[in-house]
């Protein structure tokens, strides 16, 4: 029977998986096709591809910037340089945040810290039991496993489904609102643009990523990513699959509108709805253990949206298990 189930192979299930599998045999579950969760990278053909969800990092806590430093050194971060640009608002560039990418996409370090660690994907875990001394767990292909302990770092709302009956403080009465948000890739003629990205402060869209700036790899195309805001995330996320191209749409005209970028062709487009994007409200605590039964919960939404927050609630789930 294994020591440890860990469900998620984003920052926090990655980031724990590395820490338990030092002393423990630990198996990792996800019902994506491979690892990231929000942090993924969207393939386009080899080398080329889009930053799906998180777009950079920027560490704030000396332990976190100690931990990007060594994975700089490892040549699995680098900085984004360039110009990060603001549109419609006072200041004009951003030089302020430090900005770490992955070298070959922002899954990176997630796919550098599961080395080596035994990865179940496409197994969305939809069924927990407590069994005497270990854990019963049922995925959606019907296969089941057992574990003597179980680590959930999924989002707050599907972590609530599956486990609060077993929780046994307050965690899930907090109100813990997760936005929404849609993202659309774009790949279009190379438009000579100079910019790395733009923050807007328009209602639709938040703002773009140019991927090419990213120097990851040269390309005779353009790729973008486009954010919604989470005010027009909220409104459509939920209805988003029925009217693809109208949404699609929508972001790229605004994109047009906002930067007067010169887009003669589009060569491929992709739209997807983060349901739960982030959250903006931190809990009081960093994780969750309860030794007896042997359950853990860890997450970005206990400090807050960021990739940085996720890693930070494993660290401290893993000290609190040892
Ligand atoms: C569009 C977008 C832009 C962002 N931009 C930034 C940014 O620029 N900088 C920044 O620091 N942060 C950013 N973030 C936030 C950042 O991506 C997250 O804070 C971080 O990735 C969360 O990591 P996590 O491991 O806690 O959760 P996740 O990455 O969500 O990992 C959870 C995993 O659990 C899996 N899962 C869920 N339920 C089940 C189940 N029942 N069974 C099996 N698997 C399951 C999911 O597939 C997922 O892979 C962004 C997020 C989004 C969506």
């Amino acid at each position: 029977m294994l020591d440890f189930c860990i469900i998620g192979s984003g920052i926090s299930g990655s980031t724990i998986a590395n820490y338990l599998k030092k002393n423990n045999s630990v198996k990792v579950f996800d019902k994506a096709r491979g690892a990231g969760g929000r942090s993924s990278f969207k393939r386009y053909q080899g080398k080329i591809g889009f930053d799906h969800g998180l777009q950079y990092l920027s560490p704030r806590s000396k332990e976190f910037k100690s931990f990007t430093n060594k994975l700089i050194k490892k040549k699995i971060l680098k900085h984004w340089k360039g110009n990060h640009e603001f549109l419609n608002q006072k200041v004009k560039r951003d030089k302020k945040h430090v900005k770490l990418i992955g070298v070959k996409g922002n899954n990176d370090i997630s796919k550098f810290l599961l080395k080596n660690i035994s990865c179940n994907f496409q197994s969305e875990l939809s069924e927990i039991k407590r069994q005497k001394d270990y854990w019963y767990l049922r995925f959606n292909d019907n296969k089941y496993f057992y574990s003597k302990n179980l680590i959930l770092s999924i989002p707050f709302p599907q972590a609530k489904k599956l486990s609060s009956r077993f929780v046994k403080t307050k965690l899930f009465k907090n109100k813990v609102i997760m936005n929404s948000s849609l993202t659309v890739l774009l790949m279009t003629n190379k438009t000579g643009n100079k910019s790395s990205s733009f923050f807007t402060n328009d209602k639709v869209l938040g703002w773009v990523s140019n991927e090419n700036s990213k120097k990851r790899f040269n390309y005779n195309k353009d790729l973008w990513v486009l954010q919604s805001t989470f005010e027009y995330g909220k409104k459509h996320t939920d209805n988003y699959r029925d009217k693809k191209k109208f949404y699609t749409n929508v972001l790229i005209n605004k994109f047009k509108k906002l930067t007067k970028i010169k887009i003669r062709k589009i060569y491929f487009t992709h739209i997807h709805g983060w349901k739960y994007s982030s959250n903006s409200t931190p809990l009081k605590t960093q994780s969750y253990w309860d030794k007896r039964i042997g359950l853990g919960i860890c997450g970005d939404w206990f400090g807050g949206p960021r990739l940085e927050n996720g890693w930070l609630s494993a660290k401290d789930l893993y000290n609190k298990i040892k």
